[in-house]
């Protein structure tokens, strides 16, 4: 027999997906597809300005990268199809304690010390070796994600990413803190603050996240302190950090709480009357109460009176100095729940008693270094690390008979997020942005008259401009501003670090008085000494602190102040500093000119931005809040018109990812063994507001449910299409068909349905309902197109016109699903696009309109019927009767319908006639009739032989053209049955014997 020609290439049902997708990598890259998606729109009028929050460069890709990087590249493919102009920039964020953690790991240095000692003995040349360490730690990620993004299928500018390294989004940042400084905002203060003794860093309030809490166990004691001039009366006092007892200022109280004095063993104490029996259980006798207020004034002594720090405080701060003072229930509220309802006061250790030592005029003083030791002046604890030996107190305390119980106490509590080391509180001066500052500017600034802008704080511009911003979901917008309202004044440096943004705050020691420089022409202007040095290298340390300016105030030498910036500073200038056409700006291979500062008008066309996308948890007080605080500033106006949030990844068994755990999963390792088309399946399809359960058995299940099934519909129409010798030569892709079959005329209206209905969930933002869509559409295809249509292909069927209707109709809907689905799946739809159209690739093609008719009665009758063909089988599987057995009638209460309709129901449940209507009553009920007469029966057998002959000619590698002879030692003696089952199974003769079936010559 001789072969026809095949026009498409034929479908291997074993495809290994991650294969062929690593070649068609090869193909977009080769090839230039990329660059041509890229350029699609160039001269489009219409532009979608997406902004991309920078990925920190510091690791390889994770999985939830991907989550958030599949919306992105969904929503910039889908307005690329639309025709949108695109800047399609990925950024990196590179600076930062991140980093340098990593780099001294990979020095194997364990201290500040050792960082300074890199190049023995010389500080400057070692900082200098550090930071080009973390320089070259973030491009060599930068470079593994961007190959891990290609893989994802990502399409993006990947040759002119943003760095926020680079020399121009540094300066921006200086413009940024210029024009706070303007407003009067910039200020350094003194506070207590959330601090790592290992990174010898402040943790701002942004970065103490949930997630940085743990559940520890450490040892809280009761202790007593001996009231002056009583008779041995003392107060009774709990903490959970006994180290900080040595530097215990005063004992707050609630003035209207009831206080209790009770004997115990001997011993009197004080403390709160409803804390007694939780403290003492029976063991004790009240002998009177008081209210607080009565307590106040009292002075006591103390564990640690000896020390020589305390010897010279003393004297000179003899009220509050250890005395019973009231609280303030704003800053520091007691309760009697936990502890005794006397609170340990210690102004130099903790933020709420430094807080409320400020208020009253409590003095403070330090109590350890940058690494937690214990400064000159606390005697033999002096040098030991306050954090890491609480017994060198507690056995001290329990030596000396101050101690009054010691317990293991459980509680949350906070460590580094980049070590894992426990926190301490340490007092410290520190840089800030005021909140709640009206500005001292007369600058106009957008939007706001000079009247206004004096008026409102910061804090209250933000919130407004967070207002302006479309929050999905919803509850983004609440989340916000509650973060906002509560939000204390942003802690923008970080001492003793090195890598990162180098404030531009230059301090005058002599007087005091300080200038922020807002741009490199500043710099060189203002510059004293050091410019010839410095010409040319980026702004980072060490080289930035050779420039010395000279005071303003009073003429000496002014030095750039020590710490570097949060770095958060640096994702949130990105709106301003990174915008520019050709993607120069802030990418250091290729510097750029800053459009925001040298073309506004440039600059605005794409700002603010149309979207934004990324992971929840955390970005409220990070990214989305830097955003939203560097635009109030500088324009006084949203960022970002648009941003869509979504929850984070997890293993499949609920729990965090670890590698310890088992449940993790590297990002090319899920590449590989799932596939990235089917990866992004399962992410398109999560809902954002639910924690993802990602792995293996979840990937399976999403393969299996939509994308075998799609494959098999484009394996069935393929196989079909060769062997019956069709081709698209005559049909085209951009109109729908011609077709008066009611199934195609239905799945071309279904088509319409998913276009309208893709489009629509899209332009929202919700690529959840978008897929959910395409899943049901496909299943439709799959399960009732396909499945009803089998009939009408294969050489056994004429080629009439409703064979080619079949072919062009389901090559119409297959061609237009693989755009539907290249935002979402790049890899399968451009495989079968490439098959089917022969074209270059569906990422040049442009997002489908409906087109021709969309026949919403006609779906709404077929789900109407599929109803009916539902409860037939299932009355067939309860009595045990299968489809194949035909039988005469059924019964059913819905109405009459359409005859082709009917047609369908009949041919699907295999029953010969439909008794419409003849059931009362509005639930929708079948009845069949069982009776099965001696055609029936034999109607049943010669399908029944049917399914066996078919079965045997796959196995026997049959050509579905291929014409053979069949043996059996039943045949039907019906002459219409008979020739049935020669033109379904393709046989030219039936003989009688053992069964058989063989090939002719
Ligand atoms: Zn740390
Ligand atoms: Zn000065």
């Amino acid at each position: 027999m001789v072969k026809k020609a095949q026009y498409f290439e034929p479908v291997d049902l074993k495809t290994d997906f991650p294969k062929e997708e690593n070649k068609l990598l090869k193909y977009w890259y080769g090839q230039g597809i990329v660059k041509k998606y890229l350029q699609k729109n160039r001269n489009s009028r219409k532009r979608f300005s997406f902004l991309d929050g920078p990925i920190t460069a510091n690791n390889p890709m994770a999985v939830h990268h991907a989550w958030g990087r599949t919306y992105k590249d969904i929503w910039q493919r889908y307005k690329n199809m639309q025709g949108f102009r695109q800047r399609f920039q990925n950024g990196f964020d590179c600076q930062g304690l991140w980093v340098e953690v990593e780099v001294e790991k990979e020095l194997g240095l364990k201290s500040k010390k050792d960082i300074e000692n890199i190049v023995e003995g010389n500080k400057k040349k070692s900082i200098e070796k550090f930071i080009d360490k973390c320089k070259q730690r973030a491009f060599t990620y930068a470079d593994i994600q961007t190959k891990q993004s290609e893989r994802l299928g990502y399409f993006m500018d990947w040759e002119n990413s943003y760095y926020t390294l680079s020399d121009g989004n540094n300066y921006m940042i200086w413009h940024f803190l210029k024009t706070c400084h303007k407003n009067g905002w910039i200020y350094k203060g003194k506070d207590v603050v959330p601090w790592c003794p290992r990174c010898e860093t402040a943790i701002s309030q942004h970065e103490m996240l949930t997630e940085t809490y743990k559940e520890v166990t450490h040892k809280s004691v009761y202790f007593k302190l001996k009231i002056e001039l009583s008779n041995n009366e003392n107060l009774l006092i709990w903490t959970t950090t006994p180290w900080t007892i040595p530097v215990n200022t005063a004992v707050a109280v609630d003035k209207d709480m009831e206080y209790a004095l009770v004997v115990c063993e001997g011993n009197k104490y004080w403390l709160a009357k409803d804390a007694v029996a939780r403290v003492f259980g029976d063991n004790c006798r009240i002998l009177k109460t008081e209210k607080g207020e009565k307590l106040v004034g009292m002075k006591y002594k103390g564990p640690y009176d000896h020390l020589p720090y305390l010897k010279a405080i003393r004297p000179k701060h003899k009220d509050g100095f250890h005395t019973v003072i009231a609280t303030d229930p704003l800053i520091m509220p007691i309760t009697a729940e936990e502890g005794t309802g006397l609170v340990h006061t210690s102004t130099s250790t903790g933020q709420e008693d430094y807080r409320l030592g400020k208020k009253i005029g409590l003095p403070v003083f330090p109590a350890i270094n940058d690494n937690a030791k214990y400064l000159e002046g606390f005697g033999e604890l002096k040098g030991k690390n306050a954090k890491k030996s609480p017994e060198l107190v507690l056995n001290y305390l329990k030596k000396e008979g101050w101690a009054v119980k010691i317990e293991n106490y459980k509680h949350r509590y906070p460590s580094c997020w980049r070590c894992k080391s426990e926190l301490v509180w340490n007092m410290t001066d520190e840089w800030y942005i005021a909140m709640d500052k009206p500005s001292s500017s007369k600058l106009k600034v957008n939007n706001i008259s000079k009247i206004q802008s004096s008026k409102l704080t910061l804090r209250e511009r933000m919130m407004n401009v967070a207002g302006k911003i479309h929050w999905i979901p919803e509850f983004g917008l609440k989340r916000e501003l509650d973060w906002l309202s509560n939000m204390q004044d942003w802690l923008i440096s970080k001492k003793n670090r090195y890598w990162g943004l180098a404030l531009p705050i230059w301090e005058c020691e002599k007087c005091g008085y300080f200038e922020v420089i807002g741009s490199k022409d500043e710099l060189k202007k203002k510059a004293a000494t050091g410019w010839k040095n410095f010409k040319g290298k980026s702004p980072h340390k060490p080289q930035i602190d050779e420039i010395k300016l000279k005071c303003e105030k009073c003429g000496e030498l002014a030095e750039r102040i020590e710490p570097v910036g949060n770095p958060w500073l640096d994702a949130g200038i990105v709106a301003y500093s990174t915008i520019s056409e050709r993607n120069t700006a802030a990418n250091p291979k290729n510097e750029g000119k800053i459009p925001y500062i040298t073309n506004k008008a440039e600059w605005r066309r794409w700002f603010p931005a149309d979207f934004i996308t990324e992971s929840f948890p955390g970005q409220f007080k990070n990214w989305f809040y830097s955003l939203i605080a560097m635009s109030t500033v500088l324009e006084n106006t949203n960022p970002t018109k648009k941003v869509l949030g979504h929850e984070t990844v997890v293993g499949e068994d609920g729990r965090a990812m670890h590698k310890s755990w088992g449940n993790a999963i590297e990002f090319n390792e899920g590449a590989e063994a799932i596939g990235v088309d089917v990866m992004r399946w399962m992410f398109a399809r999560q809902n954002i507001t639910e924690k993802m359960l990602f792995g293996y058995k979840f990937a399976d299940e999403v393969r299996r449910r939509f994308y075998l099934k799609l494959w098999n519909i484009y394996n069935f129409f393929v196989t079909y299409a060769n062997t019956d010798g069709w081709n698209s030569a005559k049909t085209t892709i951009h109109r729908p068909p011609t077709t008066k079959h009611i199934l195609d005329r239905w799945i071309l209206s279904r088509l319409n349905e998913l276009i309208v209905n893709t489009t629509k969930s899209l332009d929202e933002y919700n690529a959840y309902r978008a897929s959910e869509a395409i899943e049901g559409f496909v299943d439709d295809f799959s399960n009732w197109y396909v499945r009803r249509c089998r009939g009408r292909v294969g050489v056994s069927i004429e080629n009439t016109k409703n064979k080619e209707d079949f072919y062009s109709t389901t090559y119409y809907v297959l061609v237009t699903l693989s755009k539907i689905l290249a935002p979402f799946t790049p890899f399968i739809a451009e495989i079968i696009y490439n098959n089917l159209t022969k074209g270059e690739s569906v990422h040049l093609e442009n997002w489908p309109k409906k087109q021709g008719y969309l026949d919403g009665q006609l779906i709404k009758n077929m789900k109407s019927i599929r109803q009916v063909v539902e409860k037939v089988h299932s009355e067939r599987k309860d009595k045990g009767i299968p489809v194949r057995q035909p039988l005469n009638t059924f019964k059913t209460s819905h109405k009459k319908t359409t005859r082709s309709l009917e047609a369908l129901v009949k041919d699907e449940v295999n029953v010969k006639n439909v008794d419409w209507g003849k059931i009362k009553g509005t639930e929708l009920k079948v009845e069949l009739d069982t009776k099965i007469t001696p055609q029936l029966k034999e109607e049943a057998e010669t399908r029944k032989l049917i399914r066996e002959i078919q079965k045997e000619r796959k196995k026997m590698g049959i050509e579905l053209d291929e014409v053979v002879v069949v043996t059996n030692s039943w045949l039907p003696d019906s002459r219409e049955l008979k020739e049935w089952l020669k033109k379904t199974t393709l046989a030219c003769e039936l003989q009688k014997g053992k069964f058989k079936v063989t090939k002719t010559l």
